[in-house]
């Protein structure tokens, strides 16, 4: 089965259409998420302006704070604290990563942790960790509403995850791990990757590798999760998954359009979610 993102993204935009009308009908305002792009790194630029025209398909507001000659340390610090301040402001998302000289820990953790729509502050961290409600880092939820919306069994699988980063490795295991499944985790440093691999019932891959996992190295039935992203020399985006071979042998996410259309929509999710607790009356 190919676990395409697409239809799973538009239930969630869905859910979310849904919930800007309430907030619209219930506070008279529109959800608000306000975008951060310093420097002018081609990708960047790109990704914001898809975040913001998603953003404005599902009637979330998101107003620019654009600086392409980048800021320094204090005028960031401060630009922060008056979204942090501004009741209209539901949602900050700093594009990241941030120009070389800016501390992205400290930028992170200067957001108000009920504002950071990406869920890596560390009390949102901290949170996930503790098993209590946060708000959950986008990509690694949305890995999970597929898994669900395809029926994977999560409860007692071997799931191994590949990658440890902390915007995807590490949530992604936690959430695995939350769902009762017996979490592997794999890295660099790992000695016999395709060991592990084999083994899983579940496999999320995170690691920008082109083809690193091939169909030798997957269960045959197992349900394979895509999070890489690369850019072939012919222009092609492609996973870190063989896609073409361990499609024959399991179910797998297809790159372009698995995980990626679900992470821009959890980061709507969580907007939304983000002014409904902060305007009171939202659903949790
Ligand atoms: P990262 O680049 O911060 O880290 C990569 C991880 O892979 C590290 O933890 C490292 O230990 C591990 N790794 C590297 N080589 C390995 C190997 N040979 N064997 C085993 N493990 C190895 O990771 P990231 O930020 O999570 O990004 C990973 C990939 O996912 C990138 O391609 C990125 O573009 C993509 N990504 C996609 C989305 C999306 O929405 N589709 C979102 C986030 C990241």
């Amino acid at each position: 089965m190919i676990l395409d993102g697409n239809p799973v993204a538009e239930r969630v935009l869905a859910e979310v259409r849904a919930g800007v009308a309430r907030v619209r009908e219930r506070h008279g305002v529109a959800p608000t998420l306000a975008v951060l792009l310093l420097g002018n790194d081609p990708a960047s630029g790109l990704y914001v302006r898809s975040k913001k025209r998603m953003a404005a398909s599902v009637g979330i507001t998101s107003p620019d704070y654009v600086y392409p000659e980048g800021l320094d340390r204090a005028a960031l610090l401060d630009l922060i604290d008056r979204l942090n301040a501004d009741r209209t402001v539901h949602g900050i998302l700093p594009q990241l990563p941030l120009p070389k000289g800016i501390d992205e820990d400290e930028v992170i953790a200067r957001i108000a942790p009920e504002k950071d729509v990406d869920g890596i502050h560390p009390v949102n961290m901290g949170r996930l960790l503790g098993g209590q409600p946060a708000v959950l880092p986008c990509t690694p939820s949305g890995c999970m509403e597929i898994l669900d919306h395809y029926g994977a069994k999560l409860e007692g699988a071997e799931a191994v995850m590949i990658g440890r980063s902390r915007i995807v490795g590490k949530p992604l295991a936690q959430l695995l791990l939350a769902r009762h499944a017996t979490v592997t985790m794999c890295h660099t440093r790992t000695r016999d990757l395709a060991d592990h691999t084999r083994r899983a019932d579940v496999l999320c891959v995170a690691v920008g590798r082109a083809g690193l996992v091939t169909a030798d190295m997957v269960k045959p039935g197992a349900w394979v999760v895509d999070v890489g992203n690369t850019r072939l020399p012919s222009g092609q985006w492609v996973g870190d998954v063989d896609f073409p071979g361990v499609s024959h042998v399991a179910h797998v996410t297809p790159v372009p359009g698995g995980v990626g259309p679900m992470t821009r929509a959890m980061l709507l999710r969580n907007t939304v979610l983000a002014a409904e607790r902060q305007l009171g009356g939202g659903l949790r």
